[in-house]
């Protein structure tokens, strides 16, 4: 029942009640008015998802088994349904992933969150759209922090990636209003810091086919818009999209990057890698990015709903487009053993595999090699006097002309290694010499 219904009804109640109560509640013939709470905003969902008290959502947590539950409710409230399982599909962090191991959530119970909005054409109800975003964290740092020091204090994750969250409920909320042709499928993965837990889990035990699942469409890190730079992943995992996405961004007016590869270090890999088409929407990288500073009062509100525009525009042309995509395969020698590849990706933003330089790559573009974005503080790349706007073209023997080539240098060494570097700063090449460590240290 609504406040305002209660109003009413006190309304009715004031004209017949008794000399006595009629004291009590006063004997103003004016009506109550009691405001009504102001809607949810997404605000306040990334409010809530990284609030201190959910102790950094890490994978498996108490923290994230309440995000879960939140996350459930929110999906109920605006519009959506169950699947037949329910809202949560568990899986099992296993015990001999290294990973886990780091971690420390081996064995441990996770849990995505789905959300489904059934389609209304007869015929193409039965292809999906999925449209997902990661919503566990870092818990209390260590595995995967950029910042060793702040290892036991909360990292909450505002941007990465309760951001893409609250995303999720928005644009579920808007489509709810619509009653698209095709299924949508709304899912909040977990494990995605550990190296893309859930939706690796997802698809090998999907809620509609993957053959029939038209998309992947992955918000990670989507609240930090600036100078109306988007950055668009996958952009050539379908014959389609660029046309889309460029209609789309006539009127939107980002200055969009597009970038077609369909692997990245996030959930979309996954999909990818099972030959769905993929793209994935990001405000880039910052200096927060994995660190305890990472909060909800950095979100940049304006920003995220041009975001969530632009993105319910693909959402929409996607679920009623009468005709599906043309999935591309843009798998050349590097992408043999996908799995590998997907792991290795996520390897360069989540140090712990091999040795560690302590570089953030800039994932805008590879200009010939690795642009940074910066280097962390007190790691081997800023002890070898690397900066921001260094591009990176070798690593010891081997040319570095992206990141993936970087990541395969990185696992060439390991830790106490010492290599040479080349790298472009300005016009000029130079060469330094690094000694590469462990992860934390
Ligand atoms: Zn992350």
């Amino acid at each position: 029942m609504s406040l305002v219904s209660v109003v009413a009804l006190l309304g009715v109640l004031l004209v017949v009640t008794p000399a006595h109560l009629r004291a009590q509640f006063g004997t103003q013939q004016q009506p109550v008015r009691i405001p009504e709470p102001p809607p949810i905003q997404p605000i306040d969902d990334i409010r809530y998802l990284s609030d201190d008290r959910l102790g950094g959502r890490m994978t498996g947590s108490p923290g994230a088994d309440t995000a879960a539950a939140y996350l459930a409710r929110r999906f109920e409230q605006v519009g959506l349904q169950p699947a037949a399982g329910g809202w949560f599909q568990s899986f099992t962090v296993a015990k001999e992933a290294p990973v886990a191991q780091h971690a420390h959530v081996g064995g441990l119970q996770a849990k995505n969150v789905i959300g489904i909005l059934p389609g209304r054409d007869p015929v193409l109800r039965n292809e999906a759209v999925i449209i997902g975003a990661h919503y566990d964290h870092l818990g209390l740092g260590g595995f995967g922090s950029l910042d060793p020091d702040s290892t036991g204090e909360v990292h909450n994750g505002a941007d990465d990636n309760a951001s893409g969250a609250a995303m999720l409920i928005q644009i579920a909320r808007r489509m709810a209003g619509t009653r698209p042709a095709r299924t949508l499928v709304f899912i909040a993965f977990s494990g995605e810091e550990l190296g893309l837990l859930g939706s690796s889990h997802y698809v090998k035990a999907p809620i509609y086919p993957l053959a029939a699942t038209l998309a992947m469409l992955n918000l990670d890190m989507v609240g930090r818009l600036r100078d109306k730079r988007l950055i668009v992943y996958g952009t050539r995992t379908a014959k389609e999209f660029p046309a889309l996405l460029d209609s789309l961004n006539w009127y939107a007016g980002f200055d969009l990057k597009r970038q077609g590869d369909g692997y990245g270090p996030s959930d979309h890999s996954s999909f990818y890698a099972a030959g769905r088409p993929v793209l994935h929407v990001f405000t880039d990288l910052h200096e927060d990015y994995h660190r305890t500073t990472d909060d909800w009062n950095k979100i940049n509100q304006d920003g995220f709903e041009q975001v969530s525009d632009f993105t319910t525009g693909i959402v929409t042309a996607l679920a009623n487009r009468p005709t599906r995509l043309t999935p591309v395969d843009l798998s050349g020698p590097r992408s043999a053993g996908a799995g590998h590849h997907t792991d290795s990706a996520a390897a360069v933003v989540t140090p712990g595999y091999g040795a560690y330089l302590g570089t953030i790559p800039d994932m805008t573009d590879s200009p010939g090699g690795v642009r940074l974005l910066g280097v962390r503080t007190g790691s081997p790349a800023e002890k070898a006097g690397l900066r921001g706007d260094d591009v990176i073209t070798r690593i010891g023997p081997m040319q570095v002309p992206d990141l993936q080539a970087m990541t395969d240098a990185l696992r060439s060494h390991k830790s106490g290694d010492t290599v040479d570097i080349v790298f472009r700063r300005g016009d000029r090449v130079t060469t330094v010499r690094a000694t590469l460590g462990t992860r934390g240290g």
